[in-house]
């Protein structure tokens, strides 16, 4: 796994296909969803929404 300091380094990527992976936010090429933090998305698995961790 990945543990370094993602801060300056994120990845973005669709909830229904982990295999997309952009360096920029947009929408997946094959569903069209929004791509999500994958920093984020691995926090709060399940949602569709980015919950703010507190
Ligand atoms: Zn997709």
């Amino acid at each position: 796994m990945e543990n370094k300091n993602m801060q300056k380094d994120k990845k973005y990527t669709c909830p229904m296909h982990p295999e997309i992976q952009s360096d920029q936010p947009g929408n997946c090429p094959k569903c069209g969803m929004k791509l999500v933090d994958k920093d984020k998305q691995q926090a709060r698995k399940g949602t569709g929404r980015l919950l703010p961790l507190v």
